[in-house]
């Protein structure tokens, strides 16, 4: 039987040429191969790294002069003797939202680029185009980051999440890395505590891996005894910033090492957290180049996209340069005091804390032009709806508020519809969740307890 298929632009490749399982599985070889000959040796020897950067940043100026938008041609002309990103023009995000079409290469074909959206937090959310270069660089930093905390693939990791959407508990396998348990930590209850303490036993977790958020809400529901006391010999967090506080309660908790990635949808992993000088963080700087806008604010080059040229792009994140050579002995640029986004959580009529990411996703599916949430006690929320020329029936925003309710298990959800000028204000930038439950909070609560 032939396996071909017939989708425009597929004709000649196989049908699975595009099962997503597969072309990961495929990238976790090329990763591991990857690690092997170039991240495993880059990190220790700076000629080699840099000679490899500097093909890298070749290959990058001679795709922008042909096929960048018109300010970055420019400038890739001029940059391609000395390399100097300085000649290229800063990107923000409104710049990736209006060059969408010219930032793309067209060298990826439509059907083979890997699509992410990032999280819109600040924002509008924004679809960032990847080669499969991305999946490669993935398992290979994976692993980079595993051997320099002394663990290898095999180990099993205990992923924690506090979104809705996901059942209490999953099994899963973490791309390159080992089997893991997904453990919904928002939904454990007197009555499951039992399941829950019996899996946890039996799965023993390596690593255990989620948002900062995640981490504080897995120790409250330690201390009340419904998720059993683990013993791992690695944290790791990633997505927000990690609060001081946070990191307290995680050491105090886990008593094991703890590393935070700083990662973004438009890039991946960037840097993570050196294990010997441990406020300092490593730089990928095989996929990622970092410059130092004033007010440390960072401008960011991808070295291994081809899909989409993104160069000084400057997602308003920013870190301190640490100039001095890491103890640690790896020769990757380091930087510390990363300052990005930091989320909260809401709040059920229980207490119970729940991430974003649902009640996100059903806002952005809604033909509005902007909206926003607010949160001031538990198991209250009040949402604004922007519509541009008509709103909504009544009875369709009804559906909306009973379904948000029932979803999020909140006792009170109020609605106000507007305009985009009422909800977007002057300065054109909605602050879309405006939450009482940060890291903070919850942090100063657990640490107080403790
Ligand atoms: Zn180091």
């Amino acid at each position: 039987m032939s396996t071909s298929i017939t989708v425009a632009g597929l004709e000649n490749r196989p049908a699975w040429w595009h099962n997503q399982t597969i072309r990961v599985t495929a990238s976790v070889a090329r990763g591991w191969d990857l690690h092997h000959t170039l991240l495993s040796r880059t990190q220790w020897d700076r000629e080699l790294l840099d000679d490899h950067v500097r093909g890298r940043l070749r290959e990058l100026c001679a795709r922008a002069a042909t096929h960048g938008p018109f300010r970055q041609r420019a400038a890739a002309t001029s940059a391609a003797e000395t390399l100097d990103l300085t000649h290229f023009p800063v990107l923000d995000k409104k710049d990736l939202v209006e060059n969408w079409d010219a930032l793309h290469t067209g060298l990826v074909d439509p059907v083979d680029v890997l699509r992410v959206f990032t999280s819109g937090t600040t924002g509008q959310p924004i679809s960032i185009d990847h080669s499969d270069r991305q999946l490669d660089y993935g398992s290979a930093c994976s692993l980079r980051v595993l051997d320099a905390y002394g663990l290898a693939p095999g180990l099993r990791c205990l992923r924690v999440t506090c979104d809705p959407r996901h059942p209490l508990l999953d099994f899963d396998v973490v791309d390159a890395l080992g089997p893991a348990l997904q453990l919904n930590v928002s939904k454990v209850t007197p009555e499951n505590r039992a399941t829950v303490h019996d899996i946890c036993a039996q799965f023993r977790p390596d690593a255990i891996w989620g948002q900062p958020m995640e981490l504080l809400i897995t120790t409250s529901k330690i201390r009340d005894g419904l998720v059993p006391a683990l013993t791992p010999k690695l944290v790791m967090t990633h997505g927000d910033n990690v609060s001081p506080r946070t990191r307290s309660v995680i050491r105090e908790t886990f008593e094991a090492a703890h590393c935070d990635y700083y990662a973004l949808q438009e890039l991946g992993q960037v840097a993570w957290q050196c294990p010997v000088e441990v406020d300092t963080y490593h730089v990928n700087e095989e996929r990622v180049l970092l410059r130092f806008l004033p007010d440390n604010i960072l401008a960011l080059t991808s070295l291994i996209n081809t899909a989409m040229t993104l160069v000084n792009y400057a997602p308003q994140d920013c870190a301190v340069p640490v100039p001095e050579p890491c103890s640690c002995g790896r020769v990757l640029a380091r930087v510390r005091q990363i300052k990005g986004r930091q989320r909260g959580f809401l709040v059920d009529s229980d207490g119970g804390h729940l991430n974003i990411k649902w009640l996100q996703t059903t806002l952005d599916g809604l033909p509005v032009a902007a909206w926003r949430v607010a949160q001031r006690e538990a198991g209250t929320l009040h949402i604004d709806l922007a519509y541009d020329a008509h709103s909504s029936a009544a009875a369709e925003i009804d559906r909306l508020r009973a379904g948000i309710a029932d979803r999020l298990r909140m006792s009170q959800v109020t609605i106000g519809v507007s305009t985009p000028e009422a909800v977007i204000g002057d300065s054109g930038k909605v602050r879309q969740f405006d939450l009482y439950a940060t890291q903070e909070t919850v942090a100063d609560n657990l640490l107080g307890a403790s």
